[in-house]
């Protein structure tokens, strides 16, 4: 996801070295957050050291052994006691792929008679990398630095099991693809928890979040010339993740509700002519288009954009 905005204060100019970072601002908010984050990471690294799954990482016969859900720290809103809805809700989408907790790490096996979907396509890869990819589960009640999270937060593992599971079904895979494949895009992201990533770092990483995000919708719409697009934070916070197709439509992932507690992605499409569909319509409408004469009648069409409006339309 978006980095958040806590992460967005101004930098220490020394940020190479923890006790120069440390000594640079001791009494501004990002020194305040810096210390969070190192207090929080010292946590997670003695809970990791303490762990046994350290043992089982280490086991040369494990060959899923990555995505982990894990506790936050103690007296954080946790919502690790409710990691099953987030098993449970992984396999309800599956097709041929039903999920596990082995502890506290997510195995997959294949179930018969499916196909697998992109979605359990990308996760099983997620599953079977080499590096650990922690999910530290918390409630929408949870904070960063007094703010509240959309979704996730990359620098402390954080994952708001509420903001992801109040979204539909596609929102709910589109997100736990992005912030998974961007830590796994964050070289020895499990060890490097709980401190700043540097922001050209991070922006890569998110950037192939994003990206797989687009290859989700790429198989889900069939459309292999989908792209992501741009993305932008609008003035009452709204955020905004776009896609496009050589088609000429854009689908758009929308948080809305900025500065509530919980909050949930809507998506849409809006094709070239400034129609509003929902992916299924579109879907329907490319088939209808696809299909031999005499083609199935097309889906209603969904409220016009109004013409030369700039832009998906708001609220
Ligand atoms: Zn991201």
């Amino acid at each position: 996801m978006e980095r958040q905005t806590v992460t967005k204060v101004p930098k220490p100019a020394t940020r190479n070295h923890s006790v120069q970072r440390q000594s640079a601002a001791p009494s501004s908010p990002s020194h305040r957050i810096t210390e969070l984050q190192r207090s929080i990471g010292n946590q997670a690294t003695q809970r990791l050291i303490n762990s046994p799954f350290i043992q089982a990482k280490r086991a040369p016969q494990q060959i899923q052994r990555v995505v982990e859900v894990r506790p936050p720290g103690r007296g954080e809103a946790s919502a690790f006691d409710r990691r099953d809805e987030l098993i449970a809700r992984m396999n309800a989408i599956s097709a041929a792929t039903d999920f596990t907790l082995d502890g506290r790490v997510i195995r997959f096996a294949e179930r018969a008679g499916g196909v697998a979907n992109n979605f359990e396509q990308q996760m099983r890869a997620l599953i079977t990398r080499a590096e650990v990819l922690p999910m530290r589960l918390i409630t929408s009640a949870g904070t960063v630095g007094g703010q509240n999270i959309l979704v996730d937060f990359f620098d402390e593992g954080y994952v708001d099991l509420d903001d992801l599971l109040a979204s539909d079904d596609l929102g709910f895979q589109l997100n736990l693809i992005h912030f998974l494949t961007e830590r796994a895009n964050a070289r020895n992201y499990e060890h490097r928890m709980g401190t700043r990533f540097p922001d050209p770092e991070f922006d890569r990483a998110h950037r192939a979040g994003s990206d797989a995000e687009a290859e989700l919708l790429r198989n889900v719409i069939g459309d292999p010339t989908i792209r992501f697009n741009y993305e932008e934070r609008r003035p009452n916070g709204t955020a905004v993740l776009a896609f496009r197709s050589n088609e000429g439509y854009r689908v758009f992932k929308v948080f809305r509700g900025a500065g509530q507690a919980r909050r949930h992605s809507v998506i849409f499409v809006q094709t070239r002519d400034g129609r509003r569909l929902t992916v299924d319509q579109l879907r329907a409408e490319r088939a209808a288009a696809a299909a031999p004469a005499p083609a199935a009648p097309a889906p209603a069409p969904a409220a016009p954009v109004p013409p030369g409006a700039p832009g998906p339309e708001l609220p």
